[in-house]
């Protein structure tokens, strides 16, 4: 088996989770609902994910009279890695009034909110619909989360749906396609957060934090830059003044102020802190600077400045 995709991972995670019963039916409306079709008379689900089907069979012939069979799924494409439920006629009516969705609102693709009436159903039926529809990019690689649905009455919904919990995804077209889509790293740990997948909710928070740490390291490293900047740009002038004294052999200047004058002559790119210690003996950072105020004044009395 090839390497399985990071959205591959979060959606088994999401099918191995014990659910109430409550949950459970809103989990496989959320499933089924954003699949390709979802009418009265005809169900079609593609996904590439055979775990959910299997569990789906399992389901409905466990809690419901409707008997499903293995043998409703097919096998699409070349690659062997797409999978087709088709329920069709009586079948797909009758699954839909067991998980109790209006037909008005399953004709319509409008998410039947009378049964997303508790936040537990709400949680498990954006998870269901994760499943079907979702995708998640791998957080190292870059930060991405949609649902690809087939409706746009559906895609709305489900941004409202979210809306509560504080994520408010965008909607995009793409073919005939309605994307809703999260780019933000802190609000897809949110929905990891919301449809039960704590663990791929802290890869992304972590993802996060580590750009955060990336971020402020350069913004530190911008400040060095500026503060050096400013170490250069007071030792140029320093240097100016030095230049009018070294013209004189530094005649005017007492020994220790020579000292540092020649030493800040000799290193022009060393901080103040740097100067201090090459004084012989090896002076503060505030007796250094005391010593080049003390240089520029004597140059303001003797030269003007
Ligand atoms: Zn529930």
């Amino acid at each position: 088996m090839n390497k399985m995709s990071y959205s591959y991972d979060v959606k088994k995670s999401l099918c191995l989770q014990k659910r109430a019963s409550c949950c459970r039916r809103a989990f496989w409306y959320g499933f089924l609902s954003s699949g390709n079709i979802f009418s009265l008379d005809f169900i079609r689900i593609l996904t590439e994910h055979i775990e959910t089907v299997e569990q789906f069979i399992k389901y409905i012939n466990k809690y419901s009279d409707i008997t499903l069979s293995l043998s409703d799924i097919s096998v699409k494409g070349r690659s062997r890695s797409v999978y087709e439920l088709v329920l069709d006629g009586k079948k797909a009516e009758d699954i839909i009034r067991f998980l109790s969705v209006d037909p008005v609102k399953a004709e319509n693709r409008h998410i039947d909110f009378n049964l997303l009436e508790k936040q537990c159903c709400v949680k498990s039926f954006a998870a269901g619909v994760f499943v079907c529809a979702g995708f998640l990019s791998d957080p190292t690689k870059g930060y991405h989360l949609e649902l690809v649905l087939n409706e746009k009455q559906f895609a709305e919904d489900i941004s409202v749906l979210l809306r509560p919990f504080g994520v408010s995804p965008k909607i995009t077209v793409r073919g005939t396609n309605y994307v809703v889509y999260i780019k933000n790293s802190g609000m897809i740990s949110d929905f990891l957060n919301i449809i039960g997948t704590s663990s791929f909710c802290f890869d992304y928070m972590n993802a996060g934090i580590e750009k955060q740490i990336r971020n402020n390291v350069n913004r530190q490293m911008n400040c060095d830059n500026a503060n050096l900047d400013k170490t250069v740009v007071a030792a140029a002038k320093q240097l100016d003044v030095i230049k009018k004294f070294q013209k004189n052999d530094f005649r005017d200047l007492p020994p220790e102020l020579t000292e540092i004058a020649v030493l800040r002559l000799e290193n022009p790119e060393l901080s103040l802190a740097e100067l201090a210690v090459l004084c012989t003996p090896p002076i503060s950072k505030s007796g250094a600077a005391h010593r080049l105020k003390k240089i520029e004044e004597k140059a303001m009395i003797l030269f003007g400045g």
